[in-house]
């Protein structure tokens, strides 16, 4: 290897630099800098030289006209900036999105929200990103918003890194490995198990999606066991940058997690690594709002209205309700698998509808008016398209009497909140509602209850109770 000497220094790196020189300028030759500018002491730069290690350095001007090297890279001769990864921070400044190096601790911890803003340490928001040179490309990649995630990445890459420059490319299996097992086969197998065992298309693709997600964000790891809790930290920012919702984020975890437990695998997630979220409170339509859909929409969508606030049904169950459904001898609305060749999700499972769960399975009962005109329907299903098919946009409807009927936020589940509320104000048994609603833990349905409580007669006794509660009576 020959000794880094001028035109090692200027490297192809140099060129790339964008930052201004002084005198506004293009960048004037390493060496020219280095003997102006660089304060390192003369033993660091010799044995620098000497160990064929080449260095990069950009400056930046300072208001004050005061030097400062923000970035420095060290390089093998002849391979272009290898092993270096350095952890930025993007941030918003003055309309723009420009990356600072983001400031460590003496422990070597990221300082979280703290960038090197012209030397010196400035609070700021924004994401982190990776940036290092792979081949002859500078490369930026986001990484998230939560500093140690980065820090694990930063460390995943730098390996990566050298493992390439050293030659090895991946970790073939040799006789000592041919255990170990291979993360994307085992999804497959994993998800080909839950075909079979008719777990819910939609649940399904959800595992898939969350899967795929999660692989991809540690594209370097092959193998079950190499997987850890920084894995599954790394993934969970990178949704959130996504902006999926807590609570999907949540199941999307729980997705891989269950996955690995299932392999014997354990992440070791801490408690406090889970999304905090609430659940979202129950949104029932006011009374008033429901006269004025009913006033404002006929016929057929008159009648869908009445059916989801008189069912509590779910999209699909409504959706999909046929006339064998309806039992007139009981005088109940039945939410049970049924063979459909309408939808591609039943037609994947094998021509059937199915219900979101085995507590799904339930019957409803519904007056006898509202029974009879459901009967009286045209078809096999009271609420088909046009073309006879299950109706997939039955909220569509919906939503054009809303506009009419000036209600804001409608929304299908927005009925079944209402169904539920009503039942619970009408005196009926939690554990029935439960039934009726289709919950799978009573929990759900305990939650509104105690959301109705606080505007109970009751509530607002105790409530105004409080101001003479401890009166002296003077
Ligand atoms: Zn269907």
């Amino acid at each position: 290897m020959r000794r880094g000497g001028r035109e090692a220094e200027g490297g192809g790196l140099l060129n790339r630099c964008r930052a201004k020189s002084p005198t506004g300028g293009s960048n004037p030759p390493l060496s020219a800098r280095f003997k102006k500018f660089c304060n390192f002491p003369n033993k660091t730069k010799k044995s620098m030289m000497e160990s064929g290690l080449c260095y990069h350095a950009c400056y930046h001007l300072a208001k004050e006209g005061r030097l400062f090297f923000l970035t420095t890279e060290y390089y093998l001769e002849g391979e272009a900036g290898v092993n270096t990864v350095k952890v930025m921070i993007r941030t918003k400044v003055g309309g723009r999105y420009p990356y600072f190096p983001a400031a460590f601790n003496g422990n070597g911890r990221i300082k979280p929200g703290v960038a090197l803003i012209k030397g010196a340490e400035t609070r700021v928001r924004g994401s982190y990103y990776l940036r290092y040179v792979e081949g002859s490309t500078r490369r930026l990649s986001r990484v998230g918003t939560d500093p140690a995630a980065a820090a694990a990445a930063a460390k995943r890459k730098e390996l990566a890194l050298k493992a390439q420059a050293a030659g090895i490319r991946t970790v073939e299996p040799t006789s000592s490995v041919v255990d170990r097992v291979a993360l994307t086969e085992t999804v497959e197998k994993y998800l080909d198990r839950l075909r079979l065992g008719k777990r819910p298309l939609r649940s399904i693709a959800g595992k898939k999606r969350s899967l795929e997600i999660f692989a991809a964000v540690s594209p370097r790891k092959k193998y079950l066991d190499e997987f850890n809790r920084d894995d599954v930290l790394l993934f969970k920012s990178k949704l959130e940058d996504d902006d999926y919702a807590p609570k999907t984020v949540d199941n999307m975890m729980m997705s891989v997690v269950t996955f690995f437990n299932q392999h014997e695998v354990r992440l070791k997630l801490k408690k406090e690594d889970w999304p905090k979220y609430k659940e979202n409170p129950p949104e029932p339509y006011t009374d008033a709002e429901m006269r004025s859909f009913l006033k404002h929409s006929e016929a057929s969508t008159n009648l869908l209205i009445r059916t989801l606030v008189a069912t509590g049904g779910r999209d699909q169950e409504i959706s999909h309700l046929t006339k064998a459904d309806l039992d007139s001898r009981r005088k109940v609305v039945r939410v049970q698998p049924k063979p459909c060749t309408d939808c591609p999700e039943c037609r994947q499972r094998g021509n059937l509808w199915y219900p979101k769960t085995e507590e799904s399975v339930r019957d409803i009962p519904v007056s006898e008016r509202l029974l009879a005109e459901l009967l009286a329907q045209p078809g096999e299903r009271p609420f088909a398209a046009d073309n006879g098919r299950v109706d997939g946009h039955l909220l569509r409807q919906v939503k054009k009497v809303a506009k009419k009927a000036g209600v804001s936020n409608a929304k299908l589940h927005r009925f079944r909140d209402t169904f539920i509320t009503n039942k619970i104000r009408d005196g009926e048994d939690v554990r029935t509602v439960q039934k009726w609603a289709g919950h799978t833990d009573v929990n759900v349905t305990m939650g509104y209850a105690a959301w109705l409580e606080a505007e109970s007669e009751r509530a607002r006794e105790s409530a105004n109770r409080e101001d003479n509660r401890y009166a002296t009576g003077d």
